[in-house]
């Protein structure tokens, strides 16, 4: 640093912005976390005019250590502070903190990993219980995964897959009435119906789409000759 007088309890002045989202922290050099301004304005009734600042977490931040004494010594107060930087100045502050966990709640860059973390458990439990109907020859749980167009790619492709596994002919409806954007699942849902007739005998009327035997001349459901 040039200025020798400056120090570590000064506002940082030499940010660096990582890329569109992220900056680190000019003290630390460590990431700052996305941090979700509360509704409410607890500092100074003006508001910070953003719905999100940026602000190092890190305890062991030389800037928020020396804060706690810097505060002691010059107001006799009890608290310290986090570096902060404020999206849309980019200007380097100050950020009062209570205590070591105050405002932790609202990491934003936090509280998107849980979420992620929830949704791989809630796919991982789709996964398992997919396995569970598979293993006891449930097609209904199956078939409703399939049709469930809110549930994971991965998981309706699974469930496509092992339709064609049990060979059984009532999953036909559901696969044929699916609506599927997805190629690779198309692609497992012709695989699926083909290993369904194989298995029963059977094969769609080229003519009125039922499910005929693979050996019928004349279709039971149209009359027509399926030659
Ligand atoms: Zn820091
Ligand atoms: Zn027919």
């Amino acid at each position: 640093m040039s200025n020798a007088n400056r120090s570590e309890t000064d506002p940082p002045n030499n940010i660096k912005q990582t890329s569109g989202d992220e900056y680190i922290c000019p003290h630390c050099n460590k990431k700052m976390n996305k941090w979700q301004v509360p509704p409410f304005n607890f500092s100074d009734g003006l508001g910070w005019c953003t719905d999100h600042l940026y602000i190092c977490f890190n305890d062991d931040c030389v800037f928020f250590k020396n804060s706690w004494e810097h505060m002691d010594t010059n107001y006799g107060q009890s608290m310290g502070y986090r570096a902060m930087i404020h999206p849309d100045s980019k200007e380097s502050m100050a950020i009062p903190a209570g205590s070591v966990d105050a405002m932790k709640g609202n990491i934003l860059d936090e509280i998107q990993e849980a979420k992620d973390r929830e949704s791989i458990e809630k796919r991982q439990k789709a996964m398992a219980s997919l396995t569970d109907a598979f293993i006891i020859k449930d097609i209904e749980p199956i078939i409703d995964i399939l049709l469930a167009e809110d549930e994971w790619l991965s998981v309706r492709l699974k469930a496509t897959e092992m339709l064609g596994d049990m060979k059984d002919l009532r999953a036909l409806d559901a696969l044929l009435s699916v609506e599927l954007e997805h190629e690779t699942i198309k692609e497992q849902r012709t695989k699926s119906i083909k290993k369904i007739h194989k298995a029963n005998f059977t094969r769609e009327c080229p003519s009125c789409a039922e499910v005929i035997k693979q050996r019928a001349k004349i279709c039971k459901y149209c009359s027509k000759e399926v030659g």
